[in-house]
């Protein structure tokens, strides 16, 4: 079969697509929950959509809506149904900024697209045959990708993997779980030449690994998605790595979506995150308000379609975020796909502060500025816990990079009241303080907790 990354034209691919979103059309009319009955309302018959480009007839989907009801989501397979297109592989699960984690299925045939997704994640970010990973992903109490994706992207590139494991030892299995100094020791004798893991856990490990004096020669790559990563993080990351030894360390940012079960990665610095099974996904850019569809390279809210699983099926479903997608050939790798160019913005998810709305991400855009704040997490609450009627307090707790000089406070704080207009109360805190060790990976930089409090 050609290879859908490379092919010639777009009209190539989208031949190579139709073929397999036409039969995604035939099952979801037949056994979607959800989107049978959506169809219906608007109307929608199946000779109506013939391929993806009858996808802007489709309503957008978003978070609520599968929020509301996941289960609705997994096609309803008729007992006759093939055993490799219904048996349930594994229950991921979609972090979100707020309410539970939404179980997302895959069935054994959508397990073996996975492995081919991350087959071609490793391919674009340019890992070779003798490379090796460290995974440094801990352990979640919900599993959403992170931890399985670097064991399962190991198998389907045929390369080592060793799992670090990260993480308080389990009461009951002692055994499992390695705190830091550990993972350091895991770290220097796996000789990876690929860390993959959270950023701010990554930071962490190779700042302690110079303390310790422990080299880290062999790495070559370093793969963070989940959280965003500013420019004076990726060079001082980088800095750290050459003094550890390592020769010419590279950065590979993804933009990771548990509805992919995968992420969109960039094959250097600066290229654009690329689909990288665009057989499996189609992606679009709709104004936000209208869902009318954007001109390529202006920025708009981004779709996912799936357009060949057998488990939980989206089709055109609003990622939450707001970003500038392109179908130019990837000028660096050849690549024909669509690209995510500049960073993405999450959208929603804003809070109120004093009257105020704040944009998380600028927080968090503010504070990354700081190569002396290794970690951090703000939580709005009220100055009187438990009085509603009291002002809003932003407190966020930093984790300093090793010994901070005095001014630290006073210079985070004057930072983010220049970002979003409100000063916080800084807190100095470790890196193993609760609130910081335990969140895992899917990152909220700012946290409500107003709400929770009981009068
Ligand atoms: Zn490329």
């Amino acid at each position: 079969m050609a290879d859908t990354l490379f092919l010639d034209d777009w009209d190539a691919l989208t031949r190579e697509r139709d073929t397999r979103f036409s039969a995604t059309l035939d099952r979801v009319f037949a056994y979607h929950p959800f989107y049978k009955d959506l169809l219906t309302r608007a109307r929608l018959r199946r000779r109506d959509i013939s391929g993806v480009a009858d996808l802007v007839k489709l309503p957008v989907t978003t978070h609520k809506d599968y929020l509301a009801n996941p289960a609705g989501f997994v096609l309803a397979w008729p007992e006759a149904a093939s055993a490799e297109e219904s048996i349930v592989w594994d229950v991921m699960h979609t972090m979100q900024a707020s309410g539970p984690p939404a179980p997302f299925v895959s069935t054994t045939y959508d397990f073996l697209n996975i492995l081919a997704l991350n087959r071609n994640m490793l391919r674009l970010r340019g890992t070779l045959q003798s490379d090796s990973i460290l995974n440094l992903f801990p352990l979640t109490r919900h599993p959403h990708g992170a931890f399985a994706r670097a064991m399962n992207a190991a198998a389907a590139y045929n390369i080592p993997v060793t799992a670090a494991m990260p993480g308080a030892s389990n009461a009951r299995q002692p055994d499992i779980g390695n705190p830091l100094d550990e993972v350091v020791a895991i770290a220097a004798r796996s000789c990876a030449t690929i860390l993959w893991g959270v950023p701010s856990y990554i930071r962490k490990m190779v700042a302690r690994a110079e303390e310790l004096g422990v080299m880290l020669p062999h790495v070559r790559l370093v793969f963070v998605s989940g959280e965003g990563f500013a420019a004076a993080a990726r060079s001082d990351l980088i800095d750290r790595l050459k003094r550890l030894g390592a020769k010419e360390p590279k950065i590979s940012v993804s933009y990771g979506a548990s509805e992919m079960q995968g992420g969109m990665v960039e094959c250097a610095p600066g290229t654009g995150f690329h689909n990288p099974a665009p057989d499996q996904f189609c992606f679009e850019a709709v104004d936000p308000d209208t869902h009318k569809p954007v001109p390529d390279g202006e920025e708009g809210l981004i779709l996912l379609t799936h357009l060949d699983r057998r488990g939980t099926v989206m089709l055109r479903y609003a990622l939450g975020d707001v970003a500038r997608l392109t179908r130019e050939r990837c000028p660096h790798c050849g690549a024909l796909t669509e690209r995510i160019i500049g960073t993405p913005r999450r959208t929603g998810g804003f809070v109120k502060i004093r009257g105020r709305l704040i944009d998380p991400q600028v927080l968090s855009d503010a504070l990354a500025g700081e190569t002396a704040v290794a970690d951090f997490q703000a939580v709005v609450e009220k100055e009187e816990e438990g009085d509603v009627l009291s002002r809003d307090r932003l407190r966020i707790k930093i984790a300093p990079d090793g010994k901070p000089d005095e001014t630290l406070s006073r210079r985070l704080a004057e930072r983010v009241k220049t970002a979003i207009g409100i000063r916080p109360v800084i807190e100095l805190t470790t890196a193993e303080d609760p609130m910081l060790a335990v969140r895992g990976w899917a990152m909220w930089p700012l946290v409500d907790l107003r709400k929770k409090k009981r009068r």
